[in-house]
């Protein structure tokens, strides 16, 4: 049985216009790049994750979780199964600036939420795309914050359709890394710990963050962000442009020419242009250097 077929079968609650066969990865990622996913489901509610995990579970098929695809690399051969788009997006907030949101929230949105409320603690964050599912399970950080510093609780649902809840301790997080990534549990809200604070100052505080990506960073191209991890005792960054990098490009895909660590879509690049220059990349490090740079970047779907 193909999948659009399971889906009639299945009966779902799910509104027909959150179902959409053949969909194009590249409308979904801001690289801009990827095939076609077979069969992508938007949920905004927690029930609908339900609904899709049950025929995951039941017809064996791949799941794929995605949020605002800001730090993805969906292959040419896009992704068979389902790709659940999370979109839950409800916040409330607490009078002791204790702040519950759900996974699907963007970023920005939240951030200008709390400007308004007064609620300081979120502006080092407030520049980085995706929402908040994605950041919690990337810890996401900028300017000397990551999310490990104001999460205080994550809930999640695992693959069999149990709500899981997670105390900072136990997410276990590091440099961009936590105990959900690539392990089989959705996020659907959040719990921050933020203060009270000045209106004033806040606004102040993004947009010097605003200006200074945009000064830093190649944001008129698409892109995932940086493409590496910083290393230990390293700036990835800084070496891939002493190997005489930037500008360097295998088809559509460019080393960026304002900030090395990022490789960016020139606007017809393909997956396999970008591979090959992270391999590219990768190996002229290596051997200039001696030093073995890490992907920060997720990649999900299939090469062909
Ligand atoms: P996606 O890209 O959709 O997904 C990322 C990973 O999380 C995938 O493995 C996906 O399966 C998983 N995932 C997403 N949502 C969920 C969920 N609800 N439940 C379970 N798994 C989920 N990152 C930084 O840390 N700091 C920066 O300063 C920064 N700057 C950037 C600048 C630009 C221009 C761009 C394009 C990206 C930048 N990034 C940065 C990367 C990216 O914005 C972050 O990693 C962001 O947190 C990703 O969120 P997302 O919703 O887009 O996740």
């Amino acid at each position: 049985m193909n999948i659009k077929e399971i889906i009639k079968k299945s009966n779902l609650t799910i509104e027909e216009n959150n179902i959409l066969f053949d969909v194009p990865m590249k409308d979904y990622t801001s690289f801009k790049v990827g095939g076609v996913a077979d069969c992508l489901v938007k949920a905004d509610n927690v029930e609908a994750i339900q609904e899709i995990l049950k025929i995951v579970n039941k017809y064996n098929l791949d799941l794929n979780v995605i949020g605002n695809g800001s730090n993805l690399l969906v292959l040419d051969g896009g992704i068979r199964g389902i790709t659940l788009l999370i979109k839950m997006d409800k916040i409330k907030i607490d009078e002791d600036y204790q702040v519950d949101v759900e996974s699907g929230v963007k970023i920005g949105k939240l951030a200008n939420i709390l400007a308004q409320k007064e609620i300081s603690g979120f502006e080092e964050i407030s520049g980085i795309p995706g929402t908040i599912g994605g950041a919690v399970i990337m810890n996401a950080g900028a300017h000397g914050k990551e999310m490990k510093d104001i999460v205080k609780n994550v809930t999640c649902i695992d693959y069999n359709g149990n709500i899981k809840n997670f105390s900072n301790s136990d997410m276990n997080f590091a440099y961009r890394e936590s105990i959900l990534k690539n392990n089989k549990y959705i996020v659907t809200s959040v719990k921050l710990n933020l203060e009270k604070g000045n209106i004033d100052e806040i606004k102040e505080k993004m947009n010097q963050y605003r200006t200074y990506r945009k000064e830093h960073q190649p944001l008129e191209y698409p892109s995932a962000g940086s493409t590496f991890k910083r290393g230990k005792d390293f700036i990835t960054a800084k070496l891939i442009d002493e190997s005489g990098l930037k500008g360097y490009q295998i088809g559509g895909a460019q080393v960026s020419e304002k900030h090395a660590g990022f490789i960016i879509n020139k606007g017809n690049a393909t997956a396999k242009d970008i591979l090959d220059l992270i391999e590219y990349v990768k190996k002229t490090v290596y051997e200039k250097f001696n030093k073995k740079i890490e992907l920060e970047i997720q990649i999900m779907g299939d090469s062909q």
